[in-house]
């Protein structure tokens, strides 16, 4: 039991028919059926290796895509394969999620086989419009098609999709309602380690962000600069031209144009507020980068020409950024220090990155670009903990309670169905 939660230390499932929500959604290739991505998939490998390990029947509920931006919507029968791949051992698929056929597959499952369901988005519950407009209670989640039919099959539910922790869905939270719960093996290292990081980091304990998610940004700092966890934020992208912004000084008018373009206007005014309340602690870029002819230019912030659009942190912020980074005990990291996809300006974010692989303190990362960036730079190994979950990572920082850790808390005292 770690935060009021059950573990898979605490669960016997030899022979039992386990229900294990995993979040494998990945950006998908339609042409070719493939996956561009796995790295989620890897995450939550050892899950489902120990639970297949221990003889239990795996069923894995996954989603995969968005059903309101349509995009990415597809099938989980290529997750199969790749899942296969990597456990080294056959991973069935069936193409229903909870109708007739996936329950008869489910009580055909032999002790340690693993079954993979369709996208569990496929059923109306589940979607991201029905959780948006209904939002049903967790009580009334367990009475929905999905929990329903699957549960009565299942002895344990496990959930280990933490980077789904903010969603408020059946697959997530109904099953908590009816079946003791577990968090398994990737929701527990992810959601432990940023406990840790809000509620008792090694200080000084720093925060570094930049990026273009403006909103996640600020409700974030908000937070953790009210409650004391962060030491000090170093901001860089667009949350550093906002704040510049914010006191009057220059990032140049295109700069300036991209952020009403972008409707961050209103974040101006947040910026002076969390600046009058917490400035002490909020560290500005003092000199900015823009790209003219292919090539790179910088200035003192002061002098920052007024028709250029800024798109890093200059080599003096960079320096400075390094040094409270190498400094620091505990690093959090959202968001890229410029627009580091395009060689002229990206050298702020190379920077930052380098210093966050130096640094003897304990780094955490979160947030899809961010990653992409860690990768470009070759440091993954380098760095302490990569979050997968980018909403939900953000949304536990923003001193939310995440609605599956509700759910899992409720679970932990629930107790096992006595007959099958
Ligand atoms: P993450 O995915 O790590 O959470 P975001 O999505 O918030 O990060 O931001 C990443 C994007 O922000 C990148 O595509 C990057 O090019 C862009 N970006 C960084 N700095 C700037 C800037 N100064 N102006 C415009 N875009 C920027
Ligand atoms: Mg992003």
């Amino acid at each position: 039991m770690r935060f009021g939660i059950k573990t898979l230390d605490d669960a016997s499932v030899q022979g039992k028919t386990v229900l294990c929500r995993v979040d494998i959604n990945q950006p998908v290739d339609r042409v070719s059926g493939t996956l561009k991505s796995i790295n989620r998939i890897q995450a939550c490998v050892p899950t489902i290796r120990e639970l297949s390990d221990k003889g239990a029947k795996v069923v894995l509920l996954a989603h995969q895509g968005s059903d309101i931006e349509y995009k990415n919507y597809y099938t989980t029968k290529p997750h199969a394969a790749v899942l296969s791949r990597l456990l080294e051992r056959e991973v069935r698929w069936i193409d229903d999620v909870c109708g007739p056929a996936a329950r008869d597959r489910i009580r055909t499952l032999k002790d340690g086989q693993i079954l993979l369901l369709d996208n569990v988005r496929f059923v109306a519950e589940e979607q991201t419009l029905f959780e948006m407009k209904l939002r049903l209670s967790h009580e009334q989640q367990a009475q929905t098609q999905l929990v329903t039919k699957l549960a009565p099959l299942a002895d344990l539910y496990v959930c280990d999709a933490f980077a789904a922790a903010h969603r408020d869905q059946p697959s997530l939270c109904g099953f908590e309602q009816v079946l003791p719960s577990y968090m398994g093996r990737l929701f527990e290292k992810e959601f432990c380690t940023v406990s840790q990081v809000m509620e008792a980091p090694d200080r000084p304990c720093v925060f570094v962000l930049g990026g273009a998610k403006i909103s996640d940004a600020f409700l974030m700092m908000n937070t953790v600069l009210a409650r004391g966890v962060a030491d000090q934020v170093l901001t860089g992208g667009l949350v550093a031209n906002i704040f510049l912004t914010a006191l009057g000084r220059p990032i140049g008018q295109g700069s300036l144009d991209f952020i009403l373009k972008s409707n961050y206007g209103e974040y101006i005014e947040r910026a002076k507020e969390l600046y009058a309340q917490f400035g002490r602690r909020i560290c500005l870029p003092e000199d900015l980068a823009w790209v003219k002819d292919n090539q790179r230019c910088e200035s003192p912030v002061p002098q920052v020409p007024d028709d250029i659009t800024a798109v890093d942190i200059g080599h003096r912020t960079a320096e400075r950024y390094r040094e409270a980074i190498l400094s620091a005990k505990t690093v959090f990291v959202n968001g890229p220090m410029g627009v580091f996809e395009q060689e002229p300006s990206e050298y702020g974010t190379r920077q930052v990155w380098q210093a966050l692989a130096d640094t003897q303190g304990f780094t955490v990362l979160g947030g899809g670009d961010s990653i992409t960036a860690t990768e470009k730079y070759k440091l993954t190994d380098k760095m302490g903990y990569i979050c997968t979950g980018g909403g939900a990572l953000i949304r536990f920082l923003t001193g939310e309670e995440l609605p599956v850790v509700r759910a899992l808390r409720h679970g932990a005292e629930v107790s096992e169905p006595k007959m099958r």
